[in-house]
């Protein structure tokens, strides 16, 4: 355990893109004992959470919940869906878009990776254009799935999925969409059946707001019938078995039951809510950062704003200035977490995650840790983002519909 200068009292402030602050309502419905898996009572909590969470993925069709973290259901999206030597075509988005191809290639996949050049891509979302175009060269249909992350948890920018979608129809081509929204899931508007998703994958510890441990896959009529002809071997993550069991409310193996019931607890929270009420209330905050972010005279590392993501913002230090530096005399001084950066932004910027259970007074006391490590460290700042974000909350109270 890293030693800090100070007694760390009140609590930490867990402000990275995910894992995210876990309300008090679920950790005390986690905290309830144990039950039989194969038991009466669990099968109606199961039975219940698989109805209940396909209306967060926005969903007709089933939805598989895996104890495992994301990467989990990463490869069991690819793995039930895809043959050895198949070909993919996937998009650089940053580093999680990276990650994913790299394990597509350990898979014994081919895949193809399109993006803009250099950082750029790491600024901006999916190039829906760039893909109709690569699949209408694709006249034998050898790409046999399009895998797009849909908020870059790296570098803060949504991808259009929608527009995903059209380029596919538009190419007229047969590919599976596969698409992770690990952090967008609950936090950035995501409509699995509306926008033509074959597998959807995400995690519990952003939107949903509980612990890491388990993930998902949302499934489509037509990755269902992909997966009775995938080559690639697979058992644990095997849809069909999981499939059989889950329509009486169980599992093939023991299941994250605590986690489960922190699950049930989320998803009712959401619903208590309202999904579009909580989808606001992320837009209304990631509004208010980017506010301290422009009002410090600094860069956010998305570059488009039709594709801002409410999840987290990506903040750009000033040449010459290390932003894990920064991060550490945040932490250190304010016990205060914000997010790395990963891959080809490593040192360059840091993240601010305004997701999952967070309010207009966390977020300032974030911006306000922010802002005074920022000062410490010697970063020259223009005026004080707190201000800019206070009078951005003041003036956009949260309405609430429903
Ligand atoms: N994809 C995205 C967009 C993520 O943000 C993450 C984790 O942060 C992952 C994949 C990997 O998920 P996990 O770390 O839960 O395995």
């Amino acid at each position: 355990m890293l030693k800090l200068d100070f007694h760390p009292s009140g609590r930490h402030f867990l402000q990275i893109p995910g894992p995210s602050p876990v309300p008090d309502r679920i950790l005390r419905a986690m905290s309830l004992p144990t039950i039989d898996h194969r038991g009466p009572e669990f099968g109606a909590l199961g039975r219940d959470l698989l109805t209940k969470i396909k209306r967060v993925f926005k969903t007709e069709s089933p939805v598989i919940i895996y104890p495992a973290s994301g990467t989990g259901a990463w490869e069991a999206a690819l793995i039930n869906t895809l043959s050895p030597g198949d070909r993919v075509l996937m998009f650089e988005t940053g580093h999680f878009a990276t990650l994913w191809q790299k394990m597509a290639r350990r898979l014994s996949l081919e895949p193809e990776f399109l993006g803009l050049p250099g950082v750029e891509g790491w600024r901006h979302g999916v190039q829906a254009d760039m893909i109709e175009a690569r699949l209408k060269e694709d006249t034998h249909h050898e790409l046999k799935a399009v895998c797009v992350v849909h908020n870059e948890t790296s570098t803060g920018v949504t991808s259009d999925i929608a527009a995903v979608r059209r380029a596919i129809d538009a190419a007229g081509h047969p590919a599976l969409l596969i698409v992770d929204t690990i952090s967008g899931l609950a936090s950035a508007d995501y409509r699995h059946d509306e926008w033509g998703v074959d597998v959807t994958v995400s995690g519990s510890q952003k939107g949903l707001m509980l612990p890491p441990g388990i993930s998902f896959n949302a499934l489509s009529d037509k990755a269902i019938a992909a997966s009775a002809k995938a080559q690639l071997p697979k058992s644990f993550w095997a849809w069909d078995e999981i499939l059989e069991a889950n329509k009486n409310g169980y599992w093939p193996y023991t299941p994250s039951t605590n986690l489960l019931y922190g699950l049930n607890e989320a998803l009712d929270m959401l619903e208590e809510e309202g999904l579009e009420n909580v989808l606001a209330r992320h837009q209304r905050w990631a509004a208010g950062v980017r506010c301290a972010v422009e009002a410090w005279g600094l860069e956010i590392q998305c570059q488009d704003p039709s594709v801002y993501s409410p999840v987290l913002t990506g903040v750009v230090m000033p040449e010459g200035i290390d932003a894990d530096e920064v991060r550490k005399i945040i932490y250190e001084r304010f016990d205060l977490s914000l997010g790395m950066g990963l891959g080809k932004v490593k040192g360059t910027m840091f993240r601010i995650g305004h997701l999952g259970d967070c309010n207009d007074l966390t977020l300032i006391a974030t911006l306000g840790g922010c802002e005074a490590g920022m000062k410490l460290a010697g970063v020259p700042l223009k005026g004080s983002g707190v201000t800019a974000a206070l009078d951005y909350f003041a003036a956009h109270p949260m309405h609430r519909a429903g």
